[in-house]
């Protein structure tokens, strides 16, 4: 039975009340939103808002402190048995097979053991796992695994798909394969999955595949911004209207009130000034930012900073400046703040962290200025010293030097770029570079 006005769930002022007594926790605050059939929303905010939470909620598998979750215009009364959740590390039986794993899902669903074996061969089919139907998990990499997760999620058919951040545990070639397994079934209309759900901390991910992105900030968790995505498929990331977008998700989640390009500067060659890139160890801004994680308020005095994490005055300056310059704080008043984004990059895995520096990198000109450069390349290389004199259009021959430097440090950490130290030769990495990041990467378009 269809809605009229083709909501397929809907949340009414739902809160989420963790903890007793004098302990209270609110997880979620009025949350109120709407999911149409046909939709891909994502839901994105630092680690905490209540994703999850959100996600366990929408599917059933809790009951909200108060609201109401409707589906097809009807209250929910336990698990919802149309949804299915994906998580971040799949849960897979160790003593069954790949096969046997998603034949469990299909028995569970009362499927004959007959057609179970042939379901499960298809599905096992569609999401790249043909030729492993008899591994078992552990002979697994972490994107197979993953695979055989969807394979199970697909098993139930599930009329609305939540995935809680599918992709952060996957190196970049998994998540890309993967991702585009994911929009090929979607839109191939091959699942008679009618709604996606997908929670995800990659920005440019979130408006490259989604019709409508959700952002939720914590304490308490609660929805910030509703934004619809009215771009075409298959969607162009230098589009300024791609970009304008990214940008505007971008001002949300960092709290920012001006367009991250203004602030960054020009490449280099062009009018106006380069931003240069501050020279930071990338272990030490790391630890910077786990630091105002665990502040309160994620905020701390920047003249007091200096005693608390013992370095010079003037390495201090530049890992804040690096923060900020890379989205990740605020500065004002004398004191730093860890944003949202900024937030979820401290408290993520290594996978995901590098993929979150990846995308903020990229779109610093001097940092797009020298892919593109390497992109336009024969073999996709440079030497150095090419490199370093057209640097000097901008700066002087010593900072050229330190700003390459700079720039193949952090690329070589966000897998972008490789470098060759005895032939002095750098080069696009081969997966990262073209992996999400890839510019023709296209996603075929909506059914
Ligand atoms: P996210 O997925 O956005 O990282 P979660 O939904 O996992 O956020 O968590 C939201 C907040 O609720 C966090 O502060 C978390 O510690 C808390 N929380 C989640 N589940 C529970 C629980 N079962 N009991 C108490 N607190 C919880
Ligand atoms: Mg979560």
């Amino acid at each position: 039975m269809a809605d009229p006005n083709g909501s397929l769930l809907e949340l009414r002022h739902i809160n989420q009340i963790y903890g007793g007594g004098e302990h209270t926790f609110t997880a979620i605050q009025d949350v109120t939103l709407s999911l149409n059939e046909g939709e891909f929303a994502t839901l994105m905010g630092p680690t905490g808002c209540g994703k999850s939470t959100l996600l366990r909620i929408i599917t059933g598998l809790q009951a909200p402190t108060a609201g109401e979750v409707l589906y097809r215009g009807q209250p929910l009364h336990g698990v919802n048995p149309h949804a299915t959740i994906v998580f971040q590390t799949f849960a897979l039986f160790p003593w069954l097979t790949v096969q046997e794993n998603v034949e469990v899902a299909l028995k569970a669903r009362g499927v004959p053991p007959k057609l179970r074996t042939t379901r499960a061969l298809d599905l096992l089919d569609r999401v790249g796992l043909d030729g492993f139907e008899n591994a078992y998990p552990r002979e697994l990499s972490g994107g197979m695994l993953q695979k055989v997760g969807f394979a199970r999620a697909m098993a139930v058919e599930p009329e609305l798909l939540c995935l809680d951040e599918p992709f952060s545990a996957l190196d970049v070639l998994s998540a890309e394969s993967l991702r585009g397994e994911l929009m090929e079934l979607w839109t191939g209309g091959v699942i008679p999955t009618r709604a996606i759900l997908l929670a995800t901390h990659n920005i440019e991910e979130a408006v490259f595949l989604a019709d409508r992105i959700l952002v939720m900030d914590k304490d308490p968790g609660r929805l910030i911004m509703n934004l619809k995505v009215d771009l075409p498929h298959p969607r162009q990331r230098k589009d300024p209207k791609f970009l304008n977008l990214v940008d505007r998700v971008y001002m949300v989640l960092a709290g920012h009130t001006q367009p991250e390009h203004v602030e960054m500067g020009t490449a280099p060659g062009e009018p106006g000034r380069t931003r240069a890139l501050p020279h930071i160890n990338i272990d030490d801004l790391t630890g910077l930012l786990e630091h105002l994680d665990g502040m309160p308020n994620n905020r701390a005095d920047i003249y007091a900073l200096a005693r608390e994490l013992q370095v010079n005055s003037d390495d201090l300056l530049r890992l804040i400046e690096a923060a900020e310059l890379l989205g990740f704080a605020n500065i004002a008043y004398g004191d730093i703040t860890l944003n949202p984004l900024g937030e979820t990059f401290a408290e993520a895995s290594i996978r995901a962290r590098k993929e979150i520096f990846a995308t903020r990198i990229r779109r610093l000109p001097l940092f797009k200025w020298l892919l593109g450069l390497l992109r336009a390349s024969d073999k996709q290389q440079m030497e150095w010293d090419v490199v370093q004199k057209a640097l000097e259009l901008e700066f002087h021959e010593e900072e050229a030097e330190r700003q390459l430097d700079t720039a193949i440090d952090w690329g070589r950490y966000a897998e972008l770029l490789a470098y060759d130290d005895s032939s002095q030769v750098l080069f696009l990495e081969p997966g990262g570079a073209t992996g999400f990041a890839r510019e023709n990467f296209n996603f075929p378009g909506p059914a």
